[in-house]
């Protein structure tokens, strides 16, 4: 029996399979290598190159490995890129995703792990945005993992495809260990950048929008480190494997930071000024977005264990130091 990681060689996929692996669970990762890094991949897990909608290729994995679970990281994932480039959004994070749950349900596969995310909301009218909210996506980003939520809802509904699908907040920080990190070099997230600013790769960074209906008008997102996004994958899977319902679930912890405060915070853990420059909104963001994280807690069982921004921030940096001198050498 074998987990099937789609995406692992990427930023969160990675943590994943370390995180599998580590547990001494037998994983094959499927990824094109487009975004990720082999590098990244713990070296017990097979490393299979390829198209998550090569419904042939996955059928045969299935087969060879005895694939009783999938967890799905693979696709794209910047907001304001897919609203150039919708079409490539929806092609990649969801018709690729129906090609992979054909396979899984023709192959037999249980239980399937979905990385969705807070982009469903689109600006939430209440605040925390629990699970119940109507979904009300404001960018083709969050409607193209919408749609493969409801397909995951109908499949589990019509084949007993047993799903849970994560509604990601903001992923930052990397493994404690060092064995991975965010490593996109051209990567566009707040932390990221701001680390990369702080360490002198960038001259400054932009802070997108100062005019918002927040306390100092800059965008505030719910920061969740890697590491507690990952134990919620983990939690997931335990409740799929012991019957527990499908569902959608929100990872986030519940406090929301501005763009501003995370800026100050790489300063602080850096001892270092960010320089920024404040310029006009980017297309697709929602003012504010912090999660009703209580289901999360309740059915799968999932306890936090770094749910701080200071932390989150300095793993991040540790990270970025780490890259810039493996890149030097
Ligand atoms: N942001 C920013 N400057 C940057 C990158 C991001 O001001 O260089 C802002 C962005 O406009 C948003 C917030 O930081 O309000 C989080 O953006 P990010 O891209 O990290 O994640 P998203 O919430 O879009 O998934």
């Amino acid at each position: 029996m074998a987990v099937l990681v789609t995406g692992g060689a990427g930023y969160i996929g990675s943590h994943m399979v370390l995180a599998l692996t580590d547990a001494n669970e037998k994983v094959v990762v499927l990824d094109n290598l487009s975004t990720g890094f082999e590098w990244a991949i713990a070296p017990q897990a097979k490393l299979v190159k390829g198209d998550v909608a090569d419904e042939e290729l996955v059928g045969r994995l299935i087969k060879e490995h005895s694939v009783e679970a999938i967890v799905h990281f693979a696709g794209s994932i910047v907001v304001p890129e897919s609203v150039i480039d919708p079409l490539g959004y929806y092609n990649n994070n969801t018709v690729k995703s129906r090609a992979l749950m054909a396979a899984a349900v023709k192959g037999g596969v249980k239980n399937f792990i979905f990385s969705s995310t807070a982009a469903v909301y689109g600006n939430p009218e209440t605040m925390p945005v629990f699970e119940t909210a109507r979904p009300a996506p404001i960018s083709p980003y969050g409607t193209s993992k919408l749609m493969t939520e409801w397909m995951l809802r109908d499949s589990h509904a019509a084949y007993g495809l047993n799903y849970v699908a994560l509604r990601y907040f903001n992923v930052a920080g990397a493994d404690p260990r060092g064995r991975s990190g965010q490593s996109t070099p051209n990567a566009t997230h707040l932390i990221k950048v701001a680390c990369q600013t702080v360490l002198g790769q960038r001259a400054s960074m932009d802070v997108f929008g100062t005019d918002y209906p927040t306390p100092d008008g800059t965008c505030m997102r719910d920061y969740i480190h890697v590491s507690d996004l990952i134990a919620a994958h983990m939690d997931a899977l335990a409740h799929l494997r012991k019957g527990g319902e499908s569902g959608i679930f929100n990872c986030g912890y519940g406090k929301g930071y501005s763009v501003l405060e995370v800026i100050k915070a790489v300063e602080k853990a850096a001892g270092k000024p960010v320089y920024h420059v404040l310029v006009p909104r980017r297309a697709g963001d929602p003012a504010s977005i912090v999660a009703g994280a209580d289901r999360v807690r309740d059915i799968l069982g999932w306890q936090p264990k770094c749910a701080d921004l200071d932390l989150i921030v300095r793993s991040a940096l540790d990270w970025e130091m780490h890259l810039a001198r493996r890149n030097a050498a």
